[in-house]
């Protein structure tokens, strides 16, 4: 019987808990909503309840090798505290590894939420046949990851892959960082409902203004349907999406020369509508890409197919579950 570790992805609006064997195999998936207003202690109680009554559960099956934890935010790595997180307000400095660990007298590793989505690609999603890598999660904003020959690169002190902050506008949007102009102003489901009003309001966008009008939600998602339905205020909305995700990987080619670019997160469905500007200013901003990309992009990108010595750019294959996956995988490297 092979081993099995537990994966939990602590979102601002879920815990989502999963049992997964050393092959890779799904065992048994729990989501809780993270009550975060009753603070660290509570979630991570509930947390913790989740994950004995699976190590009990699955104790026969196998030996139980650890906890990994993807967390949205800012991690010291030696101390196992949380910095800071927009998503779960409250959690700073909350000795969230030492808790668990006392809680559950197991092994528990955390890391930041991004990086678990781009060990969970690396194992067993679209970066499966590569050993250097990077993930661009589109969310609410932009997470990043850089993997080398197969570990997560942290930098000095787990800081590195802030993909979202990277300058793409001198002059642009303010954002919530101190910056202006950061390609998560331009590239997230943010974005594009903030794209979607600013249309509105110049008067140059009127299937956007019913749908705002109509009380349906203003969402990114059906900013993507009228697009898809042939709306070129739509439209226009993904071009300039597409065109500052392409600024960004332009950067992270022409500095990291790696095999791949895995885009994920809950915004990579809207693919069709951002794909063909974004691969187009790729290619005009980077010499290596240029140098280094195969004859047709989009096609390589559905395939999958980590060609050696290729720069392909792709999408992410395990949804919501890349984080579960990667979560797991820590105990058991
Ligand atoms: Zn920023």
């Amino acid at each position: 019987m092979p081993d099995f570790s537990i994966g939990v992805d602590l979102g601002g609006t879920n815990l989502r808990i999963a049992a997964i064997s050393t092959e890779g195999q799904m065992l048994e998936k729990v989501t809780l909503s993270t009550k975060g207003v009753l603070g660290p202690d509570h979630v991570v109680g509930e947390m913790c309840e989740a994950i004995l009554r699976l190590t009990e559960q699955y104790r026969a099956a196998g030996r139980f090798l650890g906890v990994g934890v993807g967390f949205p935010g800012l991690i010291d790595m030696e101390t196992g505290m949380l910095r800071k997180s927009a998503n779960l307000p409250g959690w700073s400095d909350y000795p969230v590894r030492g808790e668990i660990e006392r809680r559950l007298g197991a092994r528990v590793f955390l890391e930041n939420d991004a990086n678990v989505a781009a060990l969970g690609e690396k194992w067993l999603g679209a970066a499966r046949e590569v050993d250097d890598m990077a993930m661009i999660t589109l969310g609410t904003g932009i997470g990043g990851a850089i993997v080398l020959d197969g570990k997560i690169f942290h930098g000095m002190n787990g800081m590195s892959g802030e993909f979202g902050h990277v300058t793409i506008e001198p002059d642009g949007v303010p954002c919530g960082c101190g910056n202006h102009g950061c390609a998560e102003r331009y590239a997230s489901a943010t974005a594009i409902v903030r794209m979607g009003r600013e249309a509105i309001e110049a008067g140059t966008a009127p299937a956007l203004a019913r749908l705002a009008a109509s009380g349906a939600e203003f969402s990114a998602k059906a900013i993507y349907d009228l697009a898809m339905g042939g709306d070129e205020p739509a439209q226009r909305i993904f071009h300039r999406f597409g065109r500052a995700l392409g600024m960004l990987l332009a950067d992270l080619v022409n500095v990291l020369n790696l095999n791949m670019y895995v885009v994920g997160g809950g915004v990579v469905s809207a693919w069709d509508a951002f794909a063909p500007s974004m691969f187009a200013e790729v290619r005009e901003r980077s010499i290596v890409y240029v140098a280094t990309a195969p004859s047709d992009p989009l096609a390589a990108a559905k395939s999958g197919s980590g060609t050696r010595r290729q720069t392909i750019i792709t999408r992410a294959i395990l949804g919501s579950d890349a984080g579960l996956y990667g979560g797991a995988r820590l105990p058991a490297e």
